[in-house]
């Protein structure tokens, strides 16, 4: 099953640049797929293009086999998580509150939304004590575990990550990619996650697209194929 594909996908920012060249890819359901390459290559504008932040300008990406023009942008979202490189939290709730924000949104009411969100803080390593927190009062790293939280709280089928850990530490970045991976493996989402850093790629990917300068993917393949080209 294709959970999401590009077919002859091109974008044109409208200074002219091209950000991504003729993208055909599938991306198949349960998998992380890892889209890697230099700074510049288009990799933030694929993931975009998934969810309707940016409108390809030629081609056509589906989501579940659906040209995603014909979905309403809203509703997609609910489908899709997004996490990026700084959390992206509300600074004057508690981190509770921050992850409980999208299933009160949904209608789950209060009681439901937080006792989800409070299994999910702990799903995601934090511990009981981090709920009543407000962001500011946790690192980088508990930051990003509470990003990714928030991002799963409406459990979402398909999840984009878009530099997840590239803000915070060596040692921290490896537990968060531990504990990516431990998830991945309950959870099974659809996961499309963004990096620069070959070595990530690596250790993340179910497979692994490849892109280089002027938006064109080189090729997509598991990592084990990769390396012994
Ligand atoms: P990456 O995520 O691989 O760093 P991006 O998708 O962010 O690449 O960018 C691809 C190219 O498109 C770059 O040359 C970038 O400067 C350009 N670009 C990105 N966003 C815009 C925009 N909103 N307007 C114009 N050019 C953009
Ligand atoms: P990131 O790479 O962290 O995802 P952005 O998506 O904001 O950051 O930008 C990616 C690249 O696109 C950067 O090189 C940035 O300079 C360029 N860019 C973003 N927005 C615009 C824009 N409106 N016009 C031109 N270039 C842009």
């Amino acid at each position: 099953l294709r959970m999401i594909s590009f077919d002859s996908v091109s974008k044109h920012y409208p200074n002219g640049t091209t950000a991504v060249d003729d993208l055909t890819l599938e991306l198949p359901e349960g998998d992380l797929t890892v889209l890697v390459g230099s700074s510049g290559c288009g990799k933030t504008t694929t993931l975009r293009m998934i969810n309707r932040m940016v409108d390809p300008s030629a081609g056509t990406v589906r989501v579940a086999g659906r040209d995603v023009r014909e979905s309403d942008a809203a509703e997609l979202r609910r489908n899709i998580g997004y996490v990026i490189q700084q959390s992206g939290l509300f600074p004057h709730r508690t981190v509770l509150d921050n992850v409980a924000t999208v299933p009160l949104l949904l209608g789950w009411g209060r009681r439901k939304a937080r006792s989800r969100a409070a299994e999910l803080l702990e799903r995601v390593g934090l511990d009981a004590g981090s709920g009543s927190r407000y962001p500011h009062q946790l690192s980088g790293g508990q930051q990003q575990r509470v990003g990714v939280a928030r991002a799963l709280a409406a459990d979402p089928p398909v999840l984009l990550m878009d530099e997840p850990f590239g803000a915070v530490d060596p040692v921290v970045r490896t537990q968060l990619q531990d504990e990516l991976l431990r998830l991945q493996r309950d959870l099974r989402k659809t996961v499309v996650f963004v990096t620069h850093d070959i070595d990530e790629a690596v250790r993340l990917g179910d497979r692994i697209a490849v892109f280089r300068t002027g938006g064109r993917l080189v090729q997509c393949a598991p990592p084990a194929q990769l390396l012994t080209r």
